[in-house]
């Protein structure tokens, strides 16, 4: 009864179908911490539905400016034109962001705002005449999306061995030189800045004339919640800067106060060229993406050669006009609440909380920043991934919502979450632990 039977098929995301033929699990509603069943039940949601739902669900400043663009204005062409929210809209989001990064680009999602800033990145160095940058740079353990761009400069080996020739002329940072020693573990040790100097390694390999951008998740949350050491990012800058390499910070999960700040670029103290967002931008609530751009970057387009300046890129929908309001009221809804800061006031707690599941069996790291944290749990022999995903079940028939990336948990609750909330996700993952791990 829970799958209509017929011929038709929703074929759901990446292997879902065969977990979810052993344990259907269906979402009917959902109001504030909680999602509820079509059998009634409520589940406390830790992970904001995807890392997106940053303000708790069903907020009515959302809600009703969704449904007041919805009878005003549906859809406006993006191509030559434009409509008011999309400007207010870009007016509100660059308040947010580092000074200089005062250009923002419309997708509708992660995947497509990745792709963009990747093109625009190629694009720019080719308006200045230097069209001989086209290398383009990830980081092993990386995620980017499923667009080829994305999962070419991704570091998920799994998500593109399949399809044969990537995006060309791709390199990743090494995640660690040292595998004893996983240099994005617990404590953040302080040696970011040697880990970084790879990136010197790929420049004297390739000459800095022929790599376009380095791209990078602050903190790398898909494949399972790492915080680089200290150093790390700001190195990274000085390098690019040194060798005229664009960075590009893949801000989709760590934008809109999930490390307790507007950004992590905010937190971190660096400004990339280009950073990306997603998710959080409309709270999860209509499908939205954005690249901001360092205003010379723009000025490129703007003021280079015409005959260099192809940059012939842009969806249908950039710039929605529900997506912008939804973002608005999304936006309203963060300020009026405090909550783009609120990670960084309730870091203590956060931490303190996650971090009480050391010493459990088979937990083999913790790590945190802001409000997201990651117990890794130690692979049972021959089934990766097999001990997170039986917590999560777990969990799910305890009524809390959990993500696992491999053998990490994920933690990366809304913003809103209460203390007693908070402590009721980690007895449940504690007992599921204890239970089934
Ligand atoms: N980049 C990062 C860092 C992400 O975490 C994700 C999604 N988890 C994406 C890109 C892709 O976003 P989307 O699923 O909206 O395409």
């Amino acid at each position: 009864a829970i799958t209509p039977a017929g011929k038709a098929a929703y074929w759901m995301p990446f292997t879902a179908n065969r977990q979810f033929k052993e344990a259907p699990r269906l979402v009917s509603g959902a109001d504030g911490m909680f999602f509820r069943t079509p059998d009634g039940r409520e589940v406390l949601d830790s992970i904001a539905g995807l890392w997106c739902v940053n303000a708790g669900h069903n907020r009515p400043r959302i809600v009703e400016a969704i449904q007041r663009q919805a009878a005003e204005l549906d859809f406006a062409p993006p191509f030559n034109m434009g409509h008011p929210k999309a400007f207010e809209l870009a007016e509100r989001l660059v308040q947010l962001t580092p000074p200089g990064l005062d250009k923002v680009f419309f997708a509708n999602s992660g995947s497509e705002a990745v792709e963009s800033a990747l093109k625009i990145a190629l694009a720019y160095h080719r308006a200045r005449g230097e069209g001989t940058r086209t290398r383009l740079i990830g980081r092993e353990r990386g995620y980017h999306g499923v667009n080829f761009g994305g999962i070419s400069v991704g570091g998920m080996v799994g998500n593109r061995k399949v399809f044969g020739a990537m995006v060309a002329g791709v390199d990743h940072l090494r995640h660690t030189h040292d595998p004893a020693r996983n240099a994005y573990s617990v404590g953040q040790p302080a040696h970011g800045a040697e880990l970084a100097d790879d990136l010197e390694r790929l420049v004297a390999l390739h000459d800095a004339s022929t790599i376009a951008a380095v791209i990078v998740e602050p903190v790398a949350g898909s494949t399972g919640v790492l915080v680089p050491p200290q150093g790390y990012l700001q190195r990274l800058r000085e390098i690019c800067d040194r060798h005229g390499i664009l960075l590009i910070f893949d801000e989709v999960i760590t934008g809109f106060g999930r490390l307790g700040a507007p950004f992590a670029a905010t937190r971190f103290g660096v400004t990339p060229d280009l950073m990306t967002c997603a998710k959080g931008i409309t709270n999860g609530c209509v499908p939205m993406g954005a690249v901001f751009a360092r205003d010379a970057i723009y000025e490129a387009f703007m003021t280079g050669p015409e005959h260099l300046i192809e940059f012939p890129h842009g969806y249908t929908y950039s710039g929605h006009p529900l997506a912008c309001a939804a973002a608005l009221g999304t936006l309203d809804t963060y300020a009026e609440e405090d909550l783009l800061t609120r990670g960084s006031r309730l870091e203590p707690m956060f931490a303190q909380a996650v971090h009480s599941l050391r010493g459990l069996p088979h937990v083999i790291d913790i790590r945190n920043l802001g409000f997201v944290g990651g117990i890794e749990l130690e692979p049972r022999p021959g089934e990766p991934g097999k001990r997170a995903f039986s917590v999560f079940l777990d969990c799910w028939e305890q009524g809390v919502l959990i993500r696992t990336t491999g053998d990490t948990i994920a933690l990366s609750p809304p913003l809103i979450i209460e203390e007693a909330q908070l402590q009721r996700v980690i007895d449940t993952v504690a007992a599921a632990i204890r239970r089934v791990a």
